[in-house]
């Protein structure tokens, strides 16, 4: 292996690189260029940096499937280039995005590390310096024949977690994401610490495959009392529908009544794959636990286990493009693909 690791930094927008508009004082986008500029501090690090942005930067807001695609694309061309890549995203839906792309780059044996910031580079109280060098430092991390971590993460505020278990949870806190059921791959404190035996080991020799369609005629429905037959009637039954990701309560628990069991019991036999969900910040569906989740397990809903909501709708999105035959989805939903949901 070479002496320095190659690293390609992609931005793709987010706060990280936003400046104030002088007019109206709303955070816009700004000349990538200007981002090295600020941080000389990259200069020192023990590798070569070499930069890629998205012509147009977004707030993550705007992130899509075809956008997703765009940063697997970029991540292919220059695979063998490059030892590890560190993407620069907004972090709104970056636990989306880093979930939709552990999904789509197979064979992966090279670091992505997803990261941005709270507050602009150019901010004297920014955070966005030590996400940036962090995580660029981690994507250079080599053991002797390989790079250390294989798999698509997210570095903030201190910890590396595994992207597709991250979550967002504060727009106020610098320590604005979590993992809630996966323990973090690395902590970097006084030393950087990596947890070697949670990172996901990829042994295998197949070149990088980038899977790419997501089929996007799904929705999220979140479980609340009084959640009525009309709208859920009319939200299964939209044309083209054709999966739903159910935030249920505690251990994957959901109303007994009639109409709510046979209204999702209709949209199973339609061909819809209804996948169960907790809507706690942690722990995991359990279908047949409670009373409350059996009649759910027998008209078979498919069980999310810990996967988190973020995780649980792309690879809904992604599975159904991959077109999984129907008598096959559930199991391979409710198999882990890169360590998204615990066996
Ligand atoms: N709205 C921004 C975005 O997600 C927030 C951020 O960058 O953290 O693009």
């Amino acid at each position: 292996m070479h002496s320095k690791p190659n690293i390609l930094l992609l931005y793709t927008g987010g706060t990280i690189g936003m400046v104030k508009d002088f007019k109206t004082g709303a955070l816009k986008n700004f000349n990538f260029a200007k981002l090295l500029q600020r941080i000389p501090e990259l200069k020192q690090l023990d590798c070569n940096i070499q930069t890629a942005s998205f012509e147009q930067p977004i707030d993550s807001s705007n992130m899509a499937p075809p956008k997703w695609a765009k940063i697997a694309a970029i991540v292919q061309e220059n695979y063998d280039k490059f030892d590890g890549f560190v993407i620069l995203h907004g972090s709104d839906t970056m636990s989306y995005s880093a979930s939709a792309l552990s999904f789509m780059l197979q064979n992966l044996n090279k670091p992505v590390v997803f990261t941005g910031s709270q507050l602009p580079i150019g901010d004297l109280r920014t955070d966005a310096k030590e996400n940036l060098i962090t995580a660029i430092q981690i994507a250079s991390l080599q053991n002797k024949t390989h790079p250390l971590v294989r798999e698509v993460c997210l570095y903030f505020e201190y910890k590396l977690y595994r992207g597709n278990r991250t979550t967002k949870i504060s727009a106020e806190h610098f320590n604005a994401f979590a993992s809630p059921n996966y323990p973090p791959l690395a902590e970097s404190g006084v030393h950087l610490k990596i947890n070697e035996d949670l990172l996901l080991q990829n042994n295998s020799a197949q070149p990088l495959k980038v899977s790419e369609g997501f089929d996007d005629n799904v929705v999220i429905i979140k479980m609340f009392p009084g959640i009525s037959e009309q709208v859920l009637t009319s939200i299964l039954n939209t044309p083209g529908l054709k999966g739903a990701v159910l935030e249920t309560y505690g251990a994957g628990n959901a109303p007994t009544d009639i109409y709510f069991i046979s209204t999702l019991q209709r949209a199973i036999e339609r061909g819809l794959h209804i996948v169960n969900v907790t809507q706690c910040s942690g722990g995991s569906v359990n279908m047949g636990h409670y009373e409350t989740s059996t009649l759910l397990k027998e008209i078979g809903v498919i069980s999310g286990k810990d996967i988190t909501t973020e995780a649980a709708i792309t690879k809904l999105m992604y599975l159904l493009g991959q077109q999984v035959p129907p008598a096959d989805f559930k199991a391979r939903f409710e198999e882990p693909l890169c360590g998204e949901l615990s066996e």
